[in-house]
């Protein structure tokens, strides 16, 4: 899909975040730019509208252009203090087909591994396989604060892959992006959000195989349980509709699920876990990582 860059001067980059991200124990946010050029066809952030920063044009055309913070990484450069947990972002992803060219996570990734106050904890969520790009930069940062990659994978099914998020990256390229990510030694999560049509064991078994740690999941996000902020977004449910996926939309189905992923996951000896608790093992401190407590 063509889109379009446009760039701006941001006031300030890190924002104190509030629901979801606070539950789960982060203290900011980071987002590089307003608007995703993956235009995923779940993705909540549109639903969000003027409450994600975003203008009219940005959740009416979702996808079609974005506008990065031009000066994100002098900005990041004196937001940086210890103590803080950063979740980089809950509103773009910090990988996303623009940043190919745009090139602003090098100046981040720098800012983080310079300061001299580095936060404490700095997750990067993507999907985008052009973090292996950064390699460099991830490790140089990884010296000085605890940097994870939450990297997502949605289902096992590329045909349904392409339907949902065509401009995402092939599933096996992306197993291969965390299997490099974590054989050059960054700490990195599989993160199976949204879950899309799929068969789950075989999804999470693949999880357990390229990663070490525990496994991150969340289904669609819908009004029955989510009664208040974002959703996933109508295109998706369209897409269940028309396609007879209905049952992945519903919340009984959904606690099935979980239920039974979770369990496959404790007969390997591995845990499972969603929602804020799940989120919430990204932003552990390390020694607490390092622990063996459980959510
Ligand atoms: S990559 Fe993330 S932020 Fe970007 S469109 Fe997809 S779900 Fe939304």
């Amino acid at each position: 899909m063509p889109f379009e860059i446009l760039r701006a001067e941001a006031r300030s980059i890190l924002t104190p975040v509030t629901g979801f991200l606070r539950e789960a124990g982060f203290t900011h946010s980071l987002t590089p730019a307003r608007n995703c050029t993956f235009g995923c066809s779940y993705c909540y952030v549109p639903t969000m509208r003027v409450q994600g920063g975003l203008k009219p044009t940005d959740w009416t055309h979702w996808g079609h252009h974005t506008t990065f913070k031009a000066n994100a990484a002098a900005l990041a450069a004196r937001a940086f203090r210890p103590g803080q947990r950063i979740y980089c972002s809950p509103l773009t992803d910090p990988y996303q087909p623009a940043e190919a060219t745009e090139r602003l996570m090098p100046g981040i990734l720098e800012a983080l591994a310079s300061t001299p106050v580095p936060p404490e904890v700095f997750v990067i969520q993507t999907r985008g396989t052009g973090v292996l790009g950064d390699l460099e930069l991830l490790r140089k940062a990884a010296a000085r604060t605890t940097l994870r990659v939450s990297f997502s994978v949605t289902t096992d099914r590329e045909d349904v892959r392409r339907i949902f998020e065509p401009h995402c990256a092939p599933i096996e390229a992306r197993w291969r992006t965390i299997e490099a990510l974590r054989r050059a030694g960054i700490e990195v999560f599989a993160t199976l959000a949204p879950i899309l049509p799929c068969d789950p064991l075989a999804l999470l078994r693949r999880a357990l195989a390229a990663t070490e740690g525990p496994v991150i999941a969340d289904p669609f996000h819908v009004r029955e349980t989510k009664r208040s902020g974002a959703t996933t977004r109508e295109a998706a449910a369209a897409i269940c509709r028309r396609h007879g996926w209905e049952e992945w939309l519903d919340p009984a189905f959904h606690r099935e699920l979980l239920a039974e992923m979770t369990a496959s996951a404790a007969n390997a000896g591995r845990l499972f876990c969603h929602g804020p608790g799940g989120f919430g093992r990204l932003a552990l401190s390390r020694e607490l990582s390092s622990g063996t407590g459980s959510l």
